[in-house]
């Protein structure tokens, strides 16, 4: 039985969630901080002798190259993430091959070795966007981990590891089957949010997620993020207007993203930040 453990390296403020309230325009106006998880996951890992897929967004990989050689230098596998964060499902073919070129190559500039794997910002491959698949292909990539089994992904794909284009694999998050359905039992915005709207212990059920993939001897896929190991990031979140912008259509002194819109979203920030 193997599991599979990888993380996407992209910062607070590049996550889809904020997309609304951060430009990217913006970007390089915050304070980068994904350093900080990053090394912290590298030194579990090193302290456990675990080696992981680490799929870079093009735009760190460009302005910190040293990040990318020392993930190779430690001896994880180095795989992509776009270039800057759009989902599939944003953009026409032409610019998804734009973007995943683009990413390709500030990688490339920083690692020499193989690079085989790419995963989609926010497993965004669904029914309308295989056309990807066939891109990804032909940029030479070996694998493709970005189908989402179940709600808000694809209701009927396979929940293993398989062929899914000719000469492409797939890995696909992990789920479990839920009353008829999939759950994920994996990635950041399970672990900070999806998991406490449904009134379920997040550890608790990520176990038993794992149980059911390791009974049926079946690799897990179980993507993290650096900010999921930056507590001070997460503070730093509901704290500072320098962490999150506000929305421009509502300038009022309430703190970065807790300023949505309306009592209700304002809950929802807290619910997947304050913890
Ligand atoms: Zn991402």
């Amino acid at each position: 039985m193997k599991n599979a453990l990888s993380v996407d390296v992209e910062d607070y403020f590049q996550v889809t969630g904020f997309e609304h309230v951060v430009d990217r325009a913006r970007w390089d106006e915050y304070p980068v901080r994904f350093q900080i998880g990053l090394g912290r996951i590298l030194q579990i890992l090193d302290r456990h002798d675990v080696r992981a897929t680490f799929f870079f967004l093009g735009w760190i990989a460009e302005r910190y190259p040293e990040a990318v050689a020392d993930v190779a230098r430690r001896g994880h596998e180095v795989a992509i993430h776009g270039y800057a964060h759009r989902l599939v499902h944003s953009q026409r073919p032409d610019e998804f091959a734009e973007d995943l070129g683009r990413a390709l190559a500030a990688v490339r500039k920083a690692y020499a070795g193989p690079i085989l794997g790419y995963r989609a910002p926010t497993f965004s491959i669904r029914a309308d966007t295989l056309w990807a698949l066939e891109i990804i292909k032909d940029f030479g990539f070996r694998y493709d981990s970005s189908i989402l089994p179940g709600r808000n992904g694809i209701a009927d794909a396979q929940g293993l590891p398989h062929e899914i284009v000719d000469g492409l694999l797939e890995f696909p998050l992990s789920t479990v089957p839920v009353f008829g359905g999939r759950l994920r039992v994996a990635g950041g915005g399970y672990l900070r949010y999806e998991i406490t709207q449904q009134c379920v212990h997040p550890i608790g059920h990520a176990r038993r997620g794992a149980r059911h993939h390791q009974r049926g001897a079946v690799r897990e896929n179980r993507p993290r993020h650096p900010i999921d190991s930056d507590a001070g990031c997460r503070r730093r979140a509901c704290a500072h207007d320098s962490c999150f912008a506000r929305p421009a259509r509502r300038r009022s002194s309430r703190p970065c993203g807790m300023a949505a819109s309306g009592r209700r979203r304002k809950r929802s920030w807290r619910t997947s930040w304050a913890r």
